[in-house]
């Protein structure tokens, strides 16, 4: 028996990265489950490796239409929806003086109001069904970061929201806590090592150096987290943030 059987997790962001690592691990526990990303063919490619039942779904968490379509699907093929995994992300990186508007409203477009959207059109079947799980993906960057003003505001947003669900959907038998990564291995830190014009090992050997458990992190540290937190384990904690990130925040 898994803790997810009979549950459809949806998990946006996650045809690769730490949302296919908890797409993988949703499945290996039961679940049926949802991979959202920008891409169909990415989405449903990422669903094929998926052990277990998934589909994949083509989606802009920043598009309202395309979030409503996404989750009417979602509930039409996997006949409902449970547990909701708000990761999709992107960075914009660049200091303050050479960050574009544009740079700003995109970063704010994917984390903020796609999460905003996402569990908008998901809360509507949980509070009807009294149950609901809600993981939102915030970052270490929420206590501040050179070079993110645009993602570290939307990280710390990230769990305002996620404060605000605890209080709302509480009542209605829903949980929502974000998980904070520190430095995970993954496409994402790598383009950042391109950014700084680092090798990616290099820049991955310097990020253990400097944490207290002296190593990098890897989408199955935050893929666990999350299950926990979408677990009925987990029942009694909402609105909260676990820092996931091997004690780099201490
Ligand atoms: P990743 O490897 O870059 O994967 C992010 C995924 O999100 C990509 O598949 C991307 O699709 C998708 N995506 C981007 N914009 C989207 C949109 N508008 N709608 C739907 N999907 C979209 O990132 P990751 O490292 O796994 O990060 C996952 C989450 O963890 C993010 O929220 C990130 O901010 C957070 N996080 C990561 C770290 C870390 O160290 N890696 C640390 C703290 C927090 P495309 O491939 O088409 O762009």
């Amino acid at each position: 028996m898994g803790r997810f059987d009979d549950r459809v997790a949806v998990i946006t962001g996650a045809a690769r990265g730490i949302g296919f690592a908890t797409a993988q691990r949703f499945a290996a526990e039961g679940a049926a489950v949802a991979i959202l990303d920008l891409d169909e063919a990415q989405a449903a490619d990422a669903a094929a490796r998926i052990e277990g039942t998934a589909i994949g779904i083509g989606c802009n968490v920043s598009d309202a239409a395309s979030v409503e379509a996404a989750v009417d699907r979602v509930v039409a093929e996997l006949g409902g929806i449970h547990i909701l995994v708000n990761n999709a992300g992107i960075t914009r990186d660049n200091l303050l003086f050479k960050m574009t508007e544009e740079d700003w409203d995109l970063v704010m477009g994917v984390h903020l109001k796609g999460a905003f959207l996402m569990t908008k059109a998901a809360q509507k079947h949980f509070v009807a069904q009294k149950y609901g799980k809600i993981v939102n993906l915030s970052s270490v960057s929420a206590l501040g970061n050179r070079g993110q003003a645009n993602y570290s505001a939307a990280k710390m947003g990230v769990q305002g929201f996620t404060r605000t669900l605890g209080i709302e959907l509480g009542p209605f038998g829903v949980n929502a806590n974000a998980v904070a990564p520190g430095f995970i291995a993954t496409d994402m830190t790598d383009a950042t090592a391109a950014r700084v014009g680092m090798d990616v090992e290099d820049f991955r050997a310097a990020a253990a150096e400097r944490n207290p458990v002296r190593r990098v992190g890897f989408p199955d540290d935050i893929a666990a987290a999350a299950a926990f937190l979408a677990s009925d384990e987990a029942s009694y904690i909402t609105g909260q943030t676990l820092y996931v990130d091997g004690g780099a925040t201490l």
